[in-house]
């Protein structure tokens, strides 16, 4: 089963794909993970967009989608892969369609998680990181997972917030490229859609993300 995955920053999109990959054992690829791999391992493409990296430039697609097939082609991948990160905006999508049919490798699962970008925003505002585990989730505007006053809710322990969930300004700039539905990522999953209603090969799936993650979970899985 091969698959992308759509949501806002906040709309927990990143535990709702480990948890499609756990069930399905699919290959977890994060866009990031491949130019840092490839960047590491001295490839030329990882040579290539090192140079574009350094300079502060967007690294070329002609460089990414080679790098993100090469990915796909790796043993690990054999099971399935859940792409993740990419591609961000409508032209990236078109070409890796492009990409993906040219090397006969098929996508089974588009899936969009629907949050809308207010409370998107809140949600990442509203983090709070426990001094003991970063595995005990706290969110003030989260009611299942709200903390415990000031502390964390499973274990008493402090609470902080990380600098970059409190920077209003990032945030609603990686909002405004994936809320854009002309051109940015909101465009690329629409392709996708458009896709699956001619090719009946590709099953989208739209997921609401706002109740709690079990319930959003279940439907997602109950979708699969
Ligand atoms: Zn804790």
């Amino acid at each position: 089963m091969n698959s992308l995955f759509f949501g806002p920053n906040g709309s927990g999109k990143g535990t709702q794909g480990a948890i499609v990959k756990k069930k399905y054992g699919l290959a977890h690829i994060e866009s990031g993970a491949i130019f840092r791999d490839n960047i590491k391992g001295g490839t030329e493409l990882g040579k290539k967009a090192k140079e574009y990296i350094d300079k502060g430039d967007l690294v070329p697609d002609d460089i990414t989608i080679p790098m993100i097939l090469d990915r796909l082609k790796q043993d690990d991948c054999k099971n399935g892969w859940l792409l993740d990160g990419f591609p961000r905006n409508k032209n990236q999508a078109i070409k890796l369609d492009e990409a993906l049919k040219k090397e006969s490798m098929a996508l089974d699962i588009v899936v969009e998680i629907l949050l809308d970008k207010e409370i998107a925003k809140n949600r990442i505002m509203g983090r709070r990181l426990c001094e003991n585990d970063n595995n005990h989730p706290n969110n003030i505007f989260i009611d299942a997972i709200k903390p415990n006053g000031d502390k964390c809710r499973v274990c008493e322990g402090e609470l902080s917030s990380r600098a970059d969930d409190q920077d209003e300004y990032a945030i609603g700039k990686r909002h405004s490229i994936y809320y854009n539905d002309t051109e940015g990522t909101l465009a690329a999953a629409y392709y996708f859609k458009e896709l699956a209603q001619k090719d009946s090969s590709i099953k989208y799936i739209t997921i609401d993300g706002e109740p709690d993650l079990d319930t959003v979970k279940n439907e997602l899985i109950s979708k699969l």
